[in-house]
């Protein structure tokens, strides 16, 4: 399907049931692993349909319509992958990358580019740029960059993660134990999602919220304890373990608290 508003009918009910309704994010409990993405686009429609697209893939979704708030969003906000159009209001895209890798930001960013501009494909590599989508594009080759992306940023080649008996298929965004599907809420996926994604690694609560939610989120809330608990209660509970006064860190080991 090629990515276009008018003739997709699946966008037009996107549309209808989640940005109208203020993108009740709670929804998507069959959702791709959640990580924070940045669109930048100053084209009001195509801009909606990126934010539409990603929120319905299950990525906290923030936005920009032109270059100087890209900029300082990028700059101040921890995104996992942002979407970058070329041609911007304010600040062009290669001039906001370029600004963004001198003040060493080191997100993936994904940049779009007029098909028969292959001189801005050029310049939006050599300024960082981790890859490109040219326009007009299929939202599922986007889609399947941006997991392309993540994977590379935790430093996983393959589509699917484990740790010990749980396995997560990140192109269906579904978790199994010892082969069985668990039944997560999207709150739990999310969080399980980030940490079998950093399998091993220490992730503190801040880490979490940062990642996990958009900046509209209700970040002083204890949510991320309150999902800890329940996932405890669906997967073996050893396997996350506390990490007292530093976060949670995701491990088959049995014998370590
Ligand atoms: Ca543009």
């Amino acid at each position: 399907m090629l990515f276009n508003l008018a003739t997709s009918p699946r966008f037009r009910v996107m549309l209808a049931t989640c940005c109208s309704a203020g993108c009740d994010r709670a929804r998507h409990t069959d959702g791709a692993f959640r990580l924070r993405v940045l669109v930048v686009e100053d084209d009001p429609d195509l801009n909606r349909q990126l934010v539409a697209a990603l929120s319905d893939a299950g990525y906290a979704v923030d936005k920009a319509m032109d270059g100087e708030e890209a900029y300082f969003l990028g700059e101040t906000e921890p995104y996992d992958v942002i979407v970058l159009d070329i041609g911007l209001p304010k600040m062009d895209g290669i001039s906001v990358l370029e600004q963004w890798r001198r003040a060493d930001r080191k997100m993936h960013v994904i940049i779009l580019t007029a098909r028969d501009r292959w001189s801005d494909k050029v310049a939006g590599m050599d300024a960082g740029a981790d890859d490109y989508v040219a326009k007009p594009f299929h939202m599922e080759e986007l889609l399947a960059r941006i997991r392309a992306q993540v994977r590379r940023a935790t430093g996983h080649a393959r589509a699917e993660i484990e740790c010990g008996p749980l396995r997560l298929d990140t192109t269906t965004a579904r978790v199994t134990l010892d082969g069985q599907p668990v039944k997560l809420t999207s709150h739990e996926y999310r969080l399980l999602a980030y940490l079998l994604h950093h399998t091993g690694r220490v992730v503190s609560r801040t880490e979490l919220v940062e990642h996990l939610y958009d900046q509209d989120f209700d970040r002083d809330s204890n949510t991320i304890e309150v999902f800890v608990g329940r996932l405890r209660k669906k997967i073996p509970p050893h396997l996350i373990k506390t990490v007292r006064g530093l976060g949670y860190r995701l491990s088959p080991e049995k014998d370590e608290v």
